[in-house]
């Protein structure tokens, strides 16, 4: 048992700022839409009669992955409360919440344009026959289990047939029709309610490729990651709006102004982020909205000066706004 024991040896300073993201990790309030979904498993959960194979389906923003993540700590906690609620306190919550229980693996796509390739799925064979290293059962979480390849389908359809006893197999798809009927035959279906996202960033898919605001947009992991340091006090402004002074003003504006509305739509709706949108989540975290919607105020007089060729110093105009992400809230 490599982690019994690792709880304890943290010193408890760090314990106990881990334990307060880990209560805000685990505690997350379900979306009003899916108490009545929570209510459905619970019995499950109490009288420990989970599927051996659940599929949850529902769009990509139905907070399917936080609900799972709860339902799998509620499972695993050793010290859940009477409402079922993970304790964010026991060993088994406080590995979950920094996803490293030894007992809960996830699989996801490899890469957004590919599906869960056959060798993943044949990956699991050795682990899933390993026996439980902190609790009785073994989560095997399959995130997108409706972009399964048919090699990957066939591989899963083998395993689902003669689960380990141990193993609880959970799939998250948005549509069942992608699904092996055989695979479905042997799932547990739930399905949420979720509320729909727009998805601003879609807008650079509309631009021709050769140009050079779709070019940038290929970018914006690297430049949201970038955002995200600049708050955290690792880059300064003056570098960052140096390192994209080799994109034109309008452009580097134009794809500030698509990220910054998607971080706020995301924060205001407390969209499901799934484990691939860690930074997503960071930068959300990160950045309050109401000062990203300033941003968008200051983003929008620039553009305008630029439009009626008011002449200005691009390099110290960025700058400016760079430090607006920087801000802190003053209470106003
Ligand atoms: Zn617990």
């Amino acid at each position: 048992m490599p982690y019994a024991g690792h709880w304890k040896t943290i010193c408890p300073q760090l314990r106990r700022t881990l334990l307060s993201e880990i209560c805000m990790d685990l505690n997350l309030e379900l979306h009003p839409a899916h108490l009545s979904l929570w209510k459905t498993i619970t019995p499950l959960l109490l009288e420990n009669r989970i599927p051996q194979s659940l599929l949850w389906l529902g769009q990509a923003h139905a907070h399917k992955t936080l609900f799972v993540r709860k339902f799998v700590a509620a499972a695993l906690c050793t010290k859940k409360e009477k409402d079922i609620q993970p304790c964010g306190e026991c060993q088994s919550c406080c590995l979950l919440a920094q996803d490293v229980h030894p007992d809960v693996l996830y699989l996801k796509p490899d890469g957004q344009e590919k599906g869960i390739k056959a060798e993943q799925i044949r990956g699991l064979q050795t682990e899933i026959f390993q026996t439980p290293k902190c609790a009785t059962q073994r989560f095997i979480i399959i995130e997108s289990a409706d972009r399964l390849n048919v090699y990957a389908a066939n591989a899963l359809l083998k395993i689902l047939e003669e689960p380990p006893i141990h193993c609880v197999f959970i799939l998250l798809a948005e549509q069942s029709s992608s699904l092996l009927p055989t695979i479905l035959s042997r799932c547990q279906r739930f399905v949420f309610a979720g509320p729909s996202l727009p998805n601003y960033l879609a807008l650079a898919s509309y631009y021709d490729p050769a140009s050079s605001r779709f070019v940038l947009m290929q970018q914006q992991e690297a430049i949201l990651e970038s955002l995200c340091d600049l708050i955290e006090d690792k880059i300064s402004v003056c570098s960052l709006a140096a390192q994209w002074a080799t994109h034109s003003l309008e452009d580097v504006l134009w794809v500030l102004y698509l990220l910054t509305s998607q971080a706020i739509v995301s924060s205001l709706v407390k969209a499901e982020m799934s484990r691939e949108d860690a930074l997503w989540m960071r930068f959300c975290k990160l950045a309050n909205p109401v000062l990203l919607f300033f941003q968008l105020d200051k983003i929008n007089v620039l553009v305008r000066k630029i439009t009626h060729n008011i002449n200005m110093n691009s390099t110290l105009a960025l700058e400016h706004l760079l430090l607006g992400y920087v801000r802190k809230m003053d209470g106003r």
